[in-house]
C-alpha cells in the first residue's frame, strides 16, 4: 500500500524492460541501483542535447540578424522581387505565356516561365511590384521580344479589363521605396507565394 491508500500499479523499466513495483509515484526505474545510473545518465545527455540545440538556434538567429544588417538598398530590392516572381509564377499556375499564348513548362521555376513586365522596371520602376503589371510569359516573349507588346496588352485586358491596363499605361506617380518597405514586400509575397504553391498542388493531386 502506498501512502495514498491505493495498491502500486507495476511499472515497466524503461532500462531493463523488468516490472516493478514502484514504492512511490516519483520512482522511474526499477529497483537495481545500476538502471537508475543509467536512467540518470540518459537525463543528463537528454538536458545537454537541449541545451546545445537551444545555442545553436541563438547563434544562428544571431548570425541572420548580422547578415540582414549588412544588406543594401539594392540586395532588399532583388530579394522583394523575386519573392513578387514566385508569387506570380504560382498565381499564373498553368496559363499560357501572356504575350503569345503558348503553353508554358511549368515544371521547373526559373526555367521556362519568365515573370514578365507589362511597363518595363527600367521604364516604370515604381510598378515592378504590381501585380496586374507582371504576368507569367515564355522566356522568348520576355527577353528577346521585350515582353512582345502588342500581344501582351491585347491579353492583359482580357485578364483584368481595360480600365486596370489603363491605370498602369497612365501611372507616372514615381514612388521610391525604402528598405522597410522593400522588407515588407519581400514577406508580405513569400507568404502569398506560399499559399498559392500549396493551392496548385493541392488541385493537381486532386485532378
Ligand atoms: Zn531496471
Ligand atoms: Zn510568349
Amino acid at each position: 500500500m502506498m501512502a495514498n491508500g491505493k495498491t502500486p500499479k507495476p511499472k515497466t523499466c524503461p532500462i531493463c524492460s523488468t516490472e516493478y513495483i514502484p514504492r512511490s509515484s516519483l520512482q522511474k526505474v526499477c529497483h537495481n541501483y545500476k538502471c537508475a545510473i543509467a536512467f540518470n545518465k540518459q537525463r543528463h545527455a537528454e538536458i545537454a542535447a537541449r541545451e546545445q540545440r537551444k545555442r545553436e538556434r541563438e547563434q544562428s538567429a544571431d548570425l541572420r540578424q548580422r547578415r540582414e544588417a549588412l544588406k543594401t538598398i539594392s540586395d532588399w530590392n532583388k530579394e522583394a522581387q523575386a519573392a513578387v516572381n514566385k508569387f506570380i509564377f504560382w498565381r499564373d499556375y498553368g496559363k499560357p505565356c501572356i504575350s503569345c499564348e503558348r503553353q508554358l513548362n511549368y515544371g521547373v521555376r526559373g526555367g521556362a516561365v519568365d515573370a514578365s513586365h507589362y511597363r518595363s522596371r527600367g521604364a516604370a520602376p515604381w510598378l515592378r511590384f504590381n501585380v496586374f503589371n507582371n504576368n507569367s510569359s515564355c522566356v522568348v516573349c520576355n527577353r528577346d521580344l521585350s515582353g512582345n507588346p502588342i500581344p501582351y496588352r491585347i491579353n492583359l485586358i482580357k485578364k483584368y479589363g481595360l480600365e486596370i491596363v489603363e491605370r498602369i499605361e497612365h501611372d507616372n506617380k514615381t514612388r521610391k521605396f525604402d528598405i522597410d518597405y522593400l522588407k515588407r514586400v519581400k514577406s508580405i509575397f513569400k507568404r502569398r507565394a506560399r499559399h498559392y504553391e500549396k493551392l496548385r498542388k493541392r488541385y493537381s493531386e486532386a485532378a
